[in-house]
This record gives C-alpha cells, structure tokens and sequence, in this order.
C-alpha cells in the first residue's frame, strides 16, 4: 500500500461526490476526492436544460411521490438533508435561487456553472484533496472492510473509509459509466440491472412512423399507461410531445419508469398510452358540448368545429382513426360519431414498444441494490467502511430537481457517515447492520 493515506475516499465529482466530501470534511475528515474527467460536475451542467435545476421545493410528502424508484429508502437521508437544506446551502454561499413552475428551483443566474463553481469553491476553501482525470480501477477490501482504491494507473490509495458517487450509466460521454456496478459486486453486492428511464417512449403506430405528428407539442395533457392485459400502471400529468420516434416531453419521461419496468418483466407486452388531450373538460361535458354546436351550427363542418378544441393535425387524425367524415356538416353528423370523436379526444391510444436506449435516458434505474445498504447511514451491510450515494443505487426521481435532491442529500448523509466511520478505532470489524 503506498503512503497516501485519507479517512475519507470519494470516487466521482457529480453532485452526490460533491455533497459528501463537503459533508465529510465539515466533519473534520481529511477527504480525498477523486474524479476519472477532467470536469467537477459534468451532468449537473447539462442538468434542467443547463440552468441547473438545484432542487425542488415541493413539501417533503410530495417531494417522495415523486421518486418512483425506492423513494421509501430515502426516509433517513431527506429527514437530515432535503430541499430545505440545499436551498440554504447554497443561498449560504451566496447563490440566489428562484422557485419556477411546479416547484423546481434554479440560480437567478440561471446558468448551472454558478452552481457547480460554487460546489468546487466549497470543497477547495475547506482542504479537500481533488484528484481529477484519475480514473479508479477497483475498490480495495480486506476481511468484510473497504481499506482504499485501486486506481487505473495500478496506484493504490489508502482510505479509513470509501464513498462510491459515481453515478449511473446513462449520458455515458458525461463520465458515468457503471464503473462501479462490479467494484460493489466484489465485495458481495447484488446489482439491479440497469435499465433507462426519464427517457421518451417509443412507438411503432403508422402516425409517429409517418411523421404526422411530429413537432406537435400538446400542454398539460394525462397520459395513462395500460399494460397487455389493460390494467392501469399510472397516469402522469404534463407537456407532451410528438417525435419521429413516438412520444417525449415531461409528461412522456414521467411515464418512462413504469414502461420500463413493465417491459422488463414482460418483454413482449403490448403497452397502451391513452392520451387525454382534453382533461379539463368530462368525457359527457365534451359530448354535449359538440351536440349543442350541432345545433347551433348545423352548417358549420365538423372539422371545423373540433379544430377549435384540438390542434388541427390530432383533429385530422382524430377523424382519420374513427371514420367520421369530418367535412360533413354538423347538421348531418350522427350522434355516434361525436361520441366517437369525443371518446378519442379524451382517451387518444397510442401503442408503445418501449423506451429509447439507457445511454439517451436522463436517469438510470437500477443500479447497486439498496436490500444491503444501510439507508440511516448510507453505508453498505456487508463491507464496512464502504458508503454509497446518488445514482449508482438503485434510487430514481422524476426530473424537476428531484433526482439532484436524491444526490444531494444521499451525498450529505454518506458524507458525514463516512467521516464518522473513520473516527472510529481501525479494529472495528465487520459491521453488519439490521
Ligand atoms: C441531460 C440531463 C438533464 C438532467 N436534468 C435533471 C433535472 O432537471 N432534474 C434532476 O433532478 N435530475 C436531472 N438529471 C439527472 C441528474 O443530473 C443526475 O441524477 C445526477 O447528476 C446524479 O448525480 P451523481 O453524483 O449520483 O452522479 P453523476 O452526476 O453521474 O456523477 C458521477 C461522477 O462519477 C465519475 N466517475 C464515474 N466512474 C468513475 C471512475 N471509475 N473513476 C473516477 N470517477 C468516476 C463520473 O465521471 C461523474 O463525474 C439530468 C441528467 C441529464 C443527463
């Protein structure tokens, strides 16, 4: 073992590597941060369209509703170091933070780089040690205890403790690139197969194939997501919109964990999208809506009659799927017909195959199971001294802030639990916690 020795060892320099060397060293751990880029911070720069989408302000109860991937895990973690936190983290430093739509928070700069300089600033102003463009190799373990890092160059670092931040697999050309997944595995970690999710879905029906909707972007509509045997497995509010390939926009992304997760278990499942491009109006309000114009325009035609509800493109592929005429005039339009076309309006089915590919997704599902990690420390149950946090777990958010929560706070918590780890006498033995 060579002499460079730290209490504290951090692999990879995103938000949740961040977090822990700052909460570590505020311990007054001596922390080694080490970062395979030549960047700090790489996905959070890109994060919320490169303003850097901070946190989200939501209170803590509906924060949790939207962490579809292990929310429950969390408990701990967002008890000691949540949205609250961050904000007066970073409003601490000097960062004025605004709160937009739907409680996402950003710098009034609105610019990520404020962000991600003031993290760097941070780690800088209290001593910690940053290694960057140093890839690690492999984590170093002896009888059930993480005793350092191996890194790419054959170098080995000594650590009291090491805390694993290296993120998921997803956007790899930003440095995360499930190096991890098998140092976890060396030490008897079981890893949930990485799968994309925040990600658009993809669609094989002949009006995405054919590009007729493409472009096309609909504001706060419901999508609800039906399996093969038409059970319900969620039904997500937001922005939609049409691609060449099927179907993004947050509202697409939101729905993405539940397609992804389906589809694992069955491959070959036949998922549904029922698209409500009208969720302000019922289904009966819509109907008698329509009847009335009947009456009121007999002469108007029905197309242009539905164009003052839907864009003009869904209106001609609403006509198109259930063969209504719509340059009929309304005064020979059939009652089935505006209930058809009402019907579509309000439940629009569109087939999907699945998603697009885990290297184009936002956030990666899967990753190191949380079955055997600790969630009030971080820490793992089967080789002491060794911490996870952010993404590398099997832990993920919708976007809107929440996934960079996870990190921070994931971060903060492994942070100071690693600090107080190496603390502790060097004899400890294997902790194995309940
Ligand atoms: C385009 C985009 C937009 C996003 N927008 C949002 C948003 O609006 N809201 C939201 O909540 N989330 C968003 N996210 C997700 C969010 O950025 C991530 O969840 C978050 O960055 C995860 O933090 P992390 O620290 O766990 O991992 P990462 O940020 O991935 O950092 C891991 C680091 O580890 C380093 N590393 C990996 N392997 C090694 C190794 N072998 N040796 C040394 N270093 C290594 C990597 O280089 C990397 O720097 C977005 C992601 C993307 C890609």
């Amino acid at each position: 073992m060579a002499a460079v020795e730290f209490d504290v060892a951090i692999v990879g320099g995103g938000p949740s590597g961040l977090m822990a060397a700052i909460a570590a060293s505020e311990q007054g751990a001596r922390v080694l941060l080490i970062e395979k880029g030549g960047k700090l911070g790489r996905k959070l720069g890109i994060s919320g369209g490169g303003r850097c989408n901070v946190t989200n302000a939501k209170p803590l109860p509906e924060l949790m509703q939207n962490i579809p991937g292990n929310g429950r895990f969390l408990h701990s973690a967002l008890a000691r170091f949540a949205n609250s936190e961050i904000m007066a983290y970073f409003e601490g430093l000097g960062i004025r933070l605004k709160e937009e739509d739907r409680g996402r928070v950003f710098p009034v700069s609105d610019k990520a780089q404020t962000v991600v300089q003031a993290l760097v600033d941070d780690i800088h102003r209290r001593g910690v040690t940053v290694w960057r463009e140093t890839p690690v190799r492999s984590l170093l373990a002896d009888a059930g205890r993480a005793t350092g890092l191996e890194l790419g160059d054959g170098q080995r670092i000594a650590a009291r403790a090491v805390v694993i931040a290296a993120g998921g697999c997803s956007v790899p050309q930003t440095g995360s690139t499930g190096d991890a997944y098998p140092w976890a595995q060396s030490v008897g970690h079981a890893i949930v197969p990485p799968y994309p999710t925040e990600v658009p879905l993809t669609s094989d029906e002949p009006f995405i194939a054919g590009r007729a909707l493409q472009g096309l972007a609909l504001r706060g509509v419901s999508v609800t997501v039906l399996n093969g045997s038409g059970r319900r497995l969620t039904v997500e509010h937001g922005d939609l919109l049409f691609t060449h390939f099927g179907l993004s926009g947050p509202v697409a992304l939101r729905c993405s964990h539940y397609v992804s997760t389906e589809r694992r278990k069955h491959p070959d499942a036949q998922l549904t999208a029922l698209v409500d491009c009208l969720p302000d109006i019922a289904a009966d309000d819509f109907i008698r809506t329509l009847e009335d114009s009947r009456k009121r325009d007999p002469r108007k035609q029905l197309a242009t009659v539905l164009a003052a509800w839907l864009p003009e493109r869904l209106a001609t592929l609403a006509l198109a799927q259930t063969g209504v005429d719509g340059t009929a005039q309304m005064a020979n339009a059939s009652t089935a017909a505006l209930v058809g076309v009402a019907r579509w309006s309000k439940s629009f089915p569109v087939r999907l195959t699945g998603t697009l590919p885990l290297a184009q997704a936002t956030v990666t599902g899967g990753g190191v199971s949380v079955k055997e990690i600790d969630p009030r420390t971080m820490g793992s149950k089967l080789c002491a001294g060794l911490y996870f946090c952010g993404e590398v777990m099997d832990v993920h958010a919708h976007t809107g802030g929440y996934n960079i929560t996870v990190a921070f706070s994931t971060g903060h918590l492994a942070g100071e639990s690693a600090a107080a780890y190496a603390r502790e006498p060097r004899e400890r033995d294997v902790a194995t916690s309940p």
